[in-house]
């Protein structure tokens, strides 16, 4: 079966089909819960994420969901934005809210010490939660949610480094792309008349025009081809995103880099610099996958199940071909888990054979046991894509699969297999 068929069913049928995600009506419209593999799929995407972040040099941060609605007055979602947000709770004689984006709290996470010019750039990421309170009209799926999990980031710099952080900030999101199995389109989203309502975006015409002209360096520079639109930016500022299509066609963001002159100033954000003074950082706003949600989405529909070995809920089916083969399956698939891979084993009580190995057709790796391979402890596998390698000791096989897995990206095997179709 070909990794990439040009149709895949939206992620709503293959989500219920692979167990991945569910919807309640008593939980609420826009409020999906994960089943174990969706659960995989996702804890695998965020460690990812957080993983590339350290890497790069990012610090990770908690904050809570909620705030005061005066922390929301300050950042101007309150202002701009709160049509999209949920009502404020009476707490106590305080009004509190379900936060509607990070932003606000890093910023006061970045204020919460003095800051030198030595300290920045500054970036703090987090995987957090954040609310839109979307009418129930339009909900359904991963796509549109009401409770959100955001792989967010700001980078907290000096006004000279902000090209190369928000150029690196690019880059990352390139690279995830390439090991997720991903494209995009770049767009620089300008502000315009084509908002969503007047008065979205905040006035101060020299700090857009600073920002603009930032983003258009950056993505020159980088030498991807890219749109411009007007009347898609935040409201505090203009942004490079990566639009990606559904199932249907229809186009969605899934990554964004931001440059922000405006929140620094909202919040009195400072830095000592080297001449003794206080200055303003320039914060960037960046996030690689979006929400998980929405990435998760748009990874089950891109690949209709059959995701990257890394990211696969299981990676290695193992078959025995009789119940004589059965502990000799079991032991492989105990050697697999102990090397870090999901493995599980399917024996005759699922099926004939060739029933087994159509039902795990998504899974990168399966692995049939029969009487030879039990008595050589060899294994004989047989990737999605088609190729068989020649059979190898068992050690050897999981080696080569962990050595995948622990690589990242799309291809499923080193070296040559020995292709069937
Ligand atoms: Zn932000």
């Amino acid at each position: 079966m070909p990794d990439h068929p040009d149709h895949h069913p939206d992620h709503h049928r293959l989500g219920r089909e692979l167990g991945l995600f569910g919807t309640d009506p008593l939980i609420g419209a826009g409020l999906p819960y994960w089943l174990p593999d969706g659960a995989t799929l996702r804890h695998t995407l965020e460690e990812d994420i957080r993983d590339r972040e350290r890497r790069a040099g990012y610090r990770h941060v908690y904050s809570p969901v909620l705030g005061k609605r005066e922390l929301y007055e300050i950042s101007g979602h309150w202002d701009h934005y709160r049509d999209d947000m949920y009502p404020a709770m009476d707490l106590g004689g305080e009004q509190v809210v379900l936060r509607p984006s990070l932003c606000p709290h890093h910023a006061v996470i970045y204020r919460s010490a003095g800051r030198s010019h030595r300290d920045l750039p500054l970036r703090l990421a987090e995987l957090g939660g954040m609310y839109r309170a979307e009418l129930s009209g339009v909900l359904g799926g991963l796509t549109r949610v009401r409770a959100i999990q955001l792989n967010d980031a700001h980078i907290f710099c000096t006004p000279a480094q902000v090209r190369d952080e928000a150029a690196a900030a690019l880059a990352m999101i390139g690279d995830a792309y390439r090991d997720l199995g991903l494209t995009g389109r770049h767009r620089l989203s300008l502000p315009g008349p084509g908002g969503k309502y007047s008065g979205k975006y905040v006035a101060a015409p020299e700090l857009w025009r600073r920002s603009v002209a930032l983003l258009r360096e950056v993505l020159d520079a980088s030498g991807l081809p890219y749109d411009a639109a007007e009347g898609e930016a935040a409201f505090y500022g203009p942004k490079i995103d990566v639009q990606v299509a559904d199932a249907a066609g229809r186009e969605s963001t899934l990554s964004t880099v931001q440059i922000d002159f405006h929140q620094p100033e909202r919040f009195d954000l400072h830095y000592t610099g080297a001449d003794g003074a206080r200055h303003r950082p320039v914060m960037i706003h960046r996030s690689i996958i979006g929400s998980i949600e929405r990435a998760a989405a748009h990874l089950i529909e891109r690949h209709g199940g059959a995701f990257p070995a890394w990211l696969a809920p299981v990676q290695l089916t193992v078959h025995p071909i009789a119940d004589d083969q059965h502990d000799a399956a079991r032991a492989l698939a105990d050697r697999a888990a102990a090397r870090g891979l999901r493995a599980e084993v399917t024996g005759p009580e699922h099926g004939t054979l060739a029933a087994r190995v159509r039902a795990a057709r998504r899974v990168p790796y399966q692995a049939v046991i029969g009487p030879r391979e039990a008595a050589a402890g060899h294994v004989a596998l047989r990737l999605r894509d088609g190729q068989r390698p020649d059979p190898l000791p068992a050690g050897d096989a999981l080696d080569r699969i962990a050595a995948r897995v622990a690589a990242r990206g799309t291809a499923l095997w080193d070296g040559t297999g020995h292709a069937v179709r």
